[in-house]
């Protein structure tokens, strides 16, 4: 097969299925299957946005982003993670999709291999084959919090292996990593000079663990690990497009060389809103609020899904349940499809998360308090009704 077939392999996306059925589907949807955080912007942010707007901050802004705000990154990951890096291994992007991309491109050559999470955020595979590169998934363990199985990692390594992609706290799972497993990440990384890729974009969203930045473990490895983060989730802050990667020194230009042609700069409004959002002295206490306002729903679905007896692995981070429906005998879409017909409930099916996702659905736990409660409790009918009909 051609290498450049791959970008012909890329999967649509099921929960974009879903999403447009649910569309066109009479009355109201309980929709659980995004990762849409539905938290009021700051004040701060938007006070930020508006005055740049009012002050024509308006141009297109270097590649790399505007220096106060990759100055308030690198207090960031001073302050926050013990990490010392310079302006210039930092990159704004227009999302941390957008800095994952260009991350990828600056490393990865036609043919060559990334390993990713199975279970995993599906762009990693789309982005991996859009370059003509190889997605393999190598597999987490739903019996120890899905974290990842590093021996069966380390076997699946090659000499076209390129980079290794890891998510924490992960989307769809919920795990965070703890240090000694980026430890021996590292270990396994370093005999092979294999960049590490951290996408860390749910790290204010940790609930019993603290968020271990990857760059923070073993600094004599830093030349081969790559940071991304972003707004989108910690400041609800989606559709205003903005994250960044933190890199080594020997991918700044390369990175923003390929930033021009492909989206240039993040949005010059939106970069100043980011500013505001990790400099306000307000900051600190939304990240704080918003965190356990996470939490208490955390719970709250934990609490409904035991009462309806459904299999899951309680999340420690971001905002998503994954919930096991071997039970039911039916695949992932077929369930989330039944689910959006029989009961107007509109769920992931983990099938476009990865190989071994066809018998787990994922819910989002940020959205509206009562139609959580009203999902998880339409869901777990549906559930219990299919798990019967199997046995009787
Ligand atoms: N990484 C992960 C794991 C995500 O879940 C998402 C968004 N759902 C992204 C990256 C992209 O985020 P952004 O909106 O900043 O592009």
């Amino acid at each position: 097969m051609s290498l450049l077939s791959k970008r012909d392999e890329i999967k649509r996306n099921g929960i974009r299925e879903i999403m447009e059925l649910a569309s066109a589907i009479d009355g109201p949807v309980i929709e659980l299957q995004i990762g849409q955080p539905i938290a009021e912007i700051p004040s701060f942010v938007k006070a930020a946005a508006i005055q740049a707007i009012q002050d024509n901050f308006s141009s297109y802004t270097a590649n790399a982003g505007i220096p106060s705000l990759r100055k308030a990154i690198v207090n960031r990951m001073q302050s926050k993670y013990g990490v010392e890096i310079g302006l210039n291994n930092v990159v704004v992007s227009p999302g941390a999709v957008a800095a994952l991309n260009i991350v990828l491109l600056s490393i990865v050559d036609v043919g060559e291999e990334v390993l990713i999470p199975d279970p995993a955020y599906p762009n990693y595979d789309s982005l991996i084959r859009i370059q003509n590169a190889i997605p393999k998934y190598y597999p987490t363990d739903p019996n120890n919090e899905y974290l990842p199985e590093l021996d069966k990692l380390e076997d699946m390594i090659t000499e076209k292996t390129k980079a290794i992609i890891v998510n924490s706290p992960s989307n769809p799972t919920g795990a965070v990593l703890e240090k000694d497993t980026y430890k021996k990440l590292i270990e396994i990384a370093r005999k092979r000079n294999i960049y590490i890729i951290s996408d860390e974009i749910y790290d204010e969203l940790v609930y019993e663990k603290d968020h271990i930045s990857a760059l923070s473990v073993d600094s004599s490895y830093n030349d081969f690990i790559i940071c991304v983060y972003g707004f989108s989730k910690t400041f609800a802050m989606t559709g205003w497009r903005l994250g960044y990667a933190i890199l080594p020194d020997h991918l700044y230009s390369i990175t923003t060389k390929l930033q021009e042609p492909i989206t240039t700069c993040a949005s010059s409004i939106s970069q100043k809103a980011g500013e505001a959002a990790l400099t306000s002295p307000l900051a600190d206490e939304f990240v704080k609020e918003m965190n356990q306002l996470y939490r208490k729903k955390r719970d709250l679905a934990c609490e409904l899904l035991d009462k309806y007896e459904t299999k899951f692995v309680k999340p420690n981070g971001a905002f998503y349940i994954i919930i096991d429906i071997s039970e039911t005998n039916m695949d992932s879409m077929d369930f989330a499809k039944s689910l959006l017909i029989e009961r107007k409930v509109a769920v992931a099916p983990c099938s476009t998360f990865g190989p071994s996702g066809d018998n787990m659905i994922r819910i989002c736990f940020a959205g509206d308090e009562e139609k959580l409660k009203e999902g998880i409790e339409a869901l777990g009918e549906f559930y219990q009704e299919k798990v019967s009909g199997n046995n009787e």
